[in-house]
C-alpha cells in the first residue's frame, strides 16, 4: 500500500502504521443500518415522533434487560438522575451523597432539584468508598447516588448497609449498560437507576437519549408525569413538570441496538483482556482493577500512567485517540468549586493526575490495539 502523504504537512503522521481512533462506532453501525431503516420508515408512516408505541416498546424491552418493573425514557441522562431524585421527593434540605469522581452531570442532578452535595472519595478502583460514606452521613442525608465508573456496577451492597434504611439509593448507570454485580443486572440498583444514551454510551442513541429503570410504580408514574409538563394526560398537568421525552426514532435505534448489546460487550471484554496481557509486563502501567463480583462492560479502559499530560500529548501526536475521564474532581469544577472550599479527597484527586483512558470498542482490532500499546510503551521510556 502507497500512502498519499503531503510530505510538507508537519502534522501528518509518517508512520505508516493508521491513526486509532478513540471510539469507532461505524462498525457497529454497519450491523443495525438495514434493520433501522426499516424502522426509521415505519416510524415516517405511523406519524408518532415522540413518545408512542415505539418508545413504549422499547421501555418494555429495557426494563427486561434490566430485570426491573418499569423503564421511563427520559430526554438525556443527566435529566434522568434528576428526575428520578425529583421522583422520589428529594429537594433543598437534603443532602445527597456523590462521588467526588464522577462525570459533571451526577453533581448538576443534585443542584438542580435544590439538593446539597454531600462528596466521598473513591477506592482504587474508582468506585466509591462505602466505608468513607459513613464518615460523611448527617441528619439531612436523604439519599446516595452509586456511580458505575467506567463500566462496572458500584459496591451497592455494603453501600446499603453503610447508610441508615431511611437513605435512598440511588444508580448512575450511564456507564454500565450490560453489567451485572453478583448476578445482578446494572439498572436494578437502589429504588431507582438512571441511565445514558448519548451515542458514545454502550448503549448509546443517534443524539440524546436517557432512561430511568425502577421496580417501584409510584416511581415510575410520578416520572412518566415529570418527563411530560406534569401529568400524562394532555392538558392535565397535577404538578409542575417540565419537558424531558424520549422520541421514537432514538427508541427504535435503542431497540435495534439493545438485542446486539451483550455481544458488542463481549467483544469490549475481549479487548480488555487483551490490552492486560500486552501491557501486564510494564511496571510504570497500573492497569484497571475490577472489584470482586463485578461483571466489568468496559465503557472506559482507563490505565494510570506516570507523567500522563506528556504521555497523552505524545499518543495524539502518533494518532492514537486517548482521553481522560476525567480531568478534574467534582470540588475541583470551576462551576462547583466554591461549594467544597477546602475539602480534600486524596484518590480521586491523585487519580486525575494519571489517569489515562485507552481507545475501546466493539470491534477494535488486535493490530489497533497494539498499535496502541507500541506508542504507549515508547511514550513512557
Ligand atoms: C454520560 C453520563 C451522564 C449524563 O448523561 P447525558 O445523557 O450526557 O446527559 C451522567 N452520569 C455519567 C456517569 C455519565 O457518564
Amino acid at each position: 500500500m502507497t500512502l498519499d502523504i503531503p510530505l510538507d504537512d508537519p502534522a501528518v503522521d509518517l508512520d505508516p502504521a493508521q491513526p486509532v481512533p478513540f471510539l469507532d462506532l461505524s462498525l457497529t453501525h454497519a450491523e443495525i443500518v438495514a434493520e433501522v431503516g426499516d424502522r426509521l420508515a415505519a416510524i415516517m408512516a405511523g406519524n408518532a415522533f415522540v413518545l408512542g408505541p415505539e418508545v413504549a416498546r422499547f421501555e418494555e424491552e429495557y426494563a427486561a434487560f434490566c430485570g426491573t418493573g418499569h423503564c421511563v425514557g427520559v430526554g438525556n441522562g443527566t435529566d434522568a438522575i434528576e428526575l428520578a431524585l425529583r421522583a422520589a421527593g428529594i429537594g433543598p434540605g437534603d443532602e445527597v451523597i456523590i462521588p467526588a469522581n464522577t462525570f459533571v452531570a451526577t453533581a448538576e442532578a443534585v443542584v438542580q432539584v435544590g439538593a446539597t452535595i454531600v462528596l466521598v472519595d473513591c477506592r482504587s478502583d474508582h468506585l466509591i468508598d462505602p466505608y468513607q460514606v459513613v464518615t460523611r452521613l448527617t441528619r439531612r442525608t436523604r439519599a446516595l447516588i452509586g456511580v458505575d465508573l467506567y463500566g462496572q456496577v458500584a459496591d451497592f451492597g455494603t453501600l446499603r448497609a453503610a447508610v441508615p434504611d431511611d437513605v435512598l439509593l440511588f444508580e448512575d448507570g450511564a456507564q454500565s449498560q450490560g453489567a451485572a454485580r453478583l448476578g445482578r443486572p446494572a439498572g436494578s440498583f437502589g429504588v431507582a437507576a438512571a441511565t445514558s444514551f448519548y451515542p458514545g454510551k454502550n448503549l448509546g442513541a443517534f443524539g440524546d437519549a436517557g432512561a430511568v429503570t425502577t421496580n417501584s410504580s409510584d416511581l415510575a408514574a410520578n416520572l412518566r408525569a415529570l418527563r411530560n409538563h406534569g401529568g400524562v394526560e394532555r392538558y392535565q398537568h397535577d404538578q409542575l413538570g417540565r419537558n424531558s421525552r424520549l422520541d421514537s426514532i432514538q427508541a427504535a435505534v435503542l431497540s435495534v441496538k439493545l438485542r446486539r448489546l451483550r455481544g458488542w460487550n463481549d467483544s469490549r471484554q475481549a479487548a480488555a483482556a487483551r490490552y492486560r496481557e500486552l501491557l501486564s509486563e510494564h511496571p510504570a502501567i497500573e492497569l484497571p482493577e475490577i472489584a470482586p463480583g463485578n461483571d466489568h462492560v468496559w465503557h472506559l479502559f482507563v490505565i494510570k500512567v506516570p507523567d500522563r499530560d506528556r504521555v497523552l500529548a505524545e499518543l495524539g501526536a502518533a494518532g492514537i485517540g486517548a482521553g481522560i475521564h476525567y480531568p478534574a474532581p467534582i470540588h475541583r469544577i470551576k462551576a462547583f468549586a466554591d461549594r467544597f472550599l477546602g475539602e480534600r479527597y486524596p484518590e480521586a484527586e491523585a487519580a486525575a493526575e494519571r489517569i489515562l483512558s485507552l481507545p475501546i470498542f466493539p470491534g477494535i482490532t488486535a493490530g489497533q490495539q497494539e498499535r496502541v500499546v507500541d506508542v504507549l510503551i515508547k511514550a513512557l521510556r
